[in-house]
């Protein structure tokens, strides 16, 4: 039996069980799936094709015995001349006098090794004598622990496939085998282990990426399923007419785009399912304008809404304009941490008793005293700043309430479908017609002088201007004494007429709040801040932001910073101001430079940093495959999802007999029940 412990495999004992298990061995399946972290190559090419530091294997003559020095205690260096193509190659090697009595003049070698095509040398990492027809061309490697060397495992391996591939049964159906054209189960976990050429290896990685991501995408969208079935919602029917009435009377019509994401959210509003969906659109995209449009949906259904944001600012700034909004529609109220004594008591009242309809407020909601009369619809801004934990608390303050998560980091898609596989997600990726680009410009420091200038003559056309302060790393002191040096330096430069402010976090609300008043009503016009101006400030007037030390922020922030200013109908300006010294830092300039399109934005960070590093490590919550790879293979992850899409919807696990086996292995692979929250 394949899932059997590995000790059933002749020659494997106590010994080598428990150097196995320090590799995470434990059964004959584990030992079948244990894949070669990379694979040597090993193919003859001319001298002349050979590139400069890459691994090669070269086939030649050796033209003397080697000779062997000592230095340092355990230390050796063998060298000699090997002769290919004429020309006399200087071999290296270190640490292994032993290969002294192995290597002979007048031998055929083949060697590998990295090469150094100016010194026409080569360091030799493995080598073997006679001609390189003998050889495997293609060399597994595997990450071994205790006393397995490679060849050793590799033994192991062979044995365990010999006497036990019987064992290996297909999970697929026929059909995606023979459309994508991958070879079945065990053929291709032989060719994992000891691939004949390169095609054969290809085409088996391409199974098990596939084979991965399908499963992956199976569990999410399974687990999806069961959340939805087991949380009893609440089906809110709401008016459909007074709901268009409210649509008519905004300044513009919506985008198709915003109406598609609408229409999933009022759907889910209606049905007696939990809601639990992302809503992902760009700075600008109009994201606000959906979330005030299904809040009011949720209250013609007699429920209260909430939408929680990360800043005061923020808050005050969405309380403001759904105030506007609304009209005489609906009672909101903004609870934030600022607000005190007898006046927060009336607010807690009014949702207590259901004076309030809406309540737009920061972490302020999840406080204890927050109690909703009947909380039916939730929305959480911004929602990679609040922790899970925030999130639960929210939502337990109703009964079951519909909850919709939104977010302006464009989250790249691939990302998007592992990170977010259990929740519905909703995209606005179209943005209301007529918006300007924001050209962005790349400056050294030493051109501030002229930006200054550039500024100065804006203003004197009547607009306004951000200035992100350097960025001194962990340290937030520091972050704020650089934005108060830059401040006077401003103040000194600028005529009397252009007024400066400056805004950082450590500032008290109040103040900040008159700050950023005062720059709303262009009394400022030129606001100095650190990051803390980074989230949803909408100042249309605004038409350019200089962002100092711009390599120092990911994309993601600068496109949010940048997302503050091409808010009117005036041309913007994103000045980068920076002198990046390695190569990711200038290829992030570049992309800034060249795209303002958030996702493209999103899809290029991703490749730079790498998914770990997207959400951050501890949140990323990205699952580790052990062939697939989520940004290389983001085309078979999105074929696996379309076909889970499928397998779920027509429920072919059970419907269908071609999906018994796959659906016999997931049942064993994963255990639902315990991941339901
Ligand atoms: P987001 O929250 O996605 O950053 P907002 O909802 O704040 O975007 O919208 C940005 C600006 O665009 C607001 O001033 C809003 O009134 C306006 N807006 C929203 N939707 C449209 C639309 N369909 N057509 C024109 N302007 C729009
Ligand atoms: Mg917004």
């Amino acid at each position: 039996m394949i899932s059997e412990l590995v000790t059933e495999i002749k020659g494997v004992g106590a010994k080598a069980a428990e150097d196995l298990s320090l590799m995470h061995i434990h059964t004959i399946v584990d030992l079948i799936y244990y894949f070669p972290y990379r694979y040597d190559v090993y193919e003859i090419r001319p001298l002349s094709e050979l590139i400069h530091e890459d691994k090669v294997t070269i086939e030649g003559r050796v033209l003397n015995d080697p000779s062997l020095t000592f230095f340092g205690r355990k230390k050796s260096r063998l060298s000699f001349t090997v002769e290919v193509e004429g020309v006399a190659i200087k071999a290296v090697m270190f640490n292994r006098a032993f290969a002294k009595k192995q290597i002979q003049a007048e031998n055929i070698i083949t060697l590998t090794g990295k090469w150094d095509a100016h010194r026409l040398q080569i360091t030799v990492s493995n080598y073997k004598v006679g001609p390189a027809e003998d050889q495997e061309k293609i060399n597994p490697i595997y990450s071994v622990k205790g006393d397995f060397t490679n060849i050793k495992l590799k033994k192991v391996i062979q044995k365990a496939l010999t006497d036990y591939g019987t064992g290996i049964h297909e999970i697929l159906p026929e059909r995606y085998l023979q459309s994508y054209k991958i070879p079945n189960r065990k053929d291709a976990l032989f060719t994992m282990h000891f691939p004949k050429d390169r095609v054969a290896l290809k085409h088996a990685r391409r199974r098990f990426t596939y084979e991965e991501f399908l499963l992956f995408q199976l569990k999410m969208q399974l687990l999806r399923k069961l959340k939805r079935e087991s949380t009893q919602g609440n089906a809110q029917h709401y008016d459909p007419i007074l709901v268009q009435e409210f649509i008519g009377s905004f300044p513009f019509s919506l985008t198709s785009a915003q109406e598609k994401s609408l229409n999933q959210i009022l759907a889910d509003l209606k049905s007696p399912y939990r809601m639990n969906r992302l809503l992902q659109g760009d700075v600008g995209s109009g994201k606000t304008a959906v979330a005030a449009i299904s809040l009011y949906a949720s209250i013609t259904a007699g429920k209260q809404g909430a939408l929680m944001v990360p800043t005061e600012i923020l808050a005050e700034q969405h309380y403001q304009s759904l105030t506007e909004l609304f009209g005489e529609r609906a009672k909101i109220v903004l609870l934030t941490g600022s607000i005190k004594g007898k006046k927060r008591k009336e607010i807690l009242a009014k949702v207590l008793n259901h004076e309030a309809d809406i309540v737009v407020g920061t972490h302020a909601l999840i406080q204890d005293e927050v109690i909703f009369n009947d909380l039916g619809f939730a929305i959480v801004d911004e929602q990679h700043r609040f922790g899970v934990e925030q999130r639960r608390i929210l939502r337990d303050k109703g009964l079951n309430p519909d909850v919709l998560f939104m977010t302006a980091t464009p989250i790249p898609r691939t990302l998007a479908i592992t990170a977010f596989g259990d929740m519905d997600v909703s995209v606005i990726d179209e943005m209301p017609a007529g918006r300007k680009e924001i050209e962005t410009l790349w400056a050294k420091e030493n051109t501030f002088e002229r930006i200054l200038t550039f500024i100065e003559q804006r203003v004197a056309e009547g607009e306004q201007a951000y200035v992100v302060s350097p960025l001194i790393e962990e340290s937030d002191k520091l972050d704020i004494q650089n934005a108060v040096d830059l401040f006077h330096q401003l103040q000194e430069y600028f005529p009397k007429e252009v007024k400066v402010g400056l805004m950082h976090g450590r500032l008290p609300a109040a103040e900040k709040d008159g700050v950023m008043k005062q720059f709303a009503a262009n009394d400022l016009q030129v606001l100095v801040s650190t990051t803390v101006v980074e989230v949803g400030v909408n100042v249309p007037n605004a038409t350019i932001m200089v962002i100092y030390d711009a390599d120092r922020f990911g994309l993601s922030q600068l496109h949010q910073l940048r997302g503050r200013v091409g808010r009117g109908k005036k041309q913007s300006y994103c000045i980068l101001i920076s002198e990046p010294k390695g190569e990711v830092g200038k290829e992030r300039m570049r992309i800034m430079t060249e795209t303002t399109d958030g996702f493209e934005l999103s899809e290029q960070d991703l490749k730079l940093r790498g998914p770990g590093d997207f959400f951050g490590k501890k949140q990323s919550g990205v699952p580790e495959f052990k062939v697939a790879d989520m940004i290389h293979d983001y085309r078979a992850l999105e074929t696996a999802r379309k076909d889970a899409q499928e397998i779920i919807e027509e429920n072919l696990l059970e419907n269908d007999e071609d999906y018994y086996p796959l659906r016999h292995y997931i049942e064993n692979q994963f255990s639902f029940t315990d991941k339901l929250d």
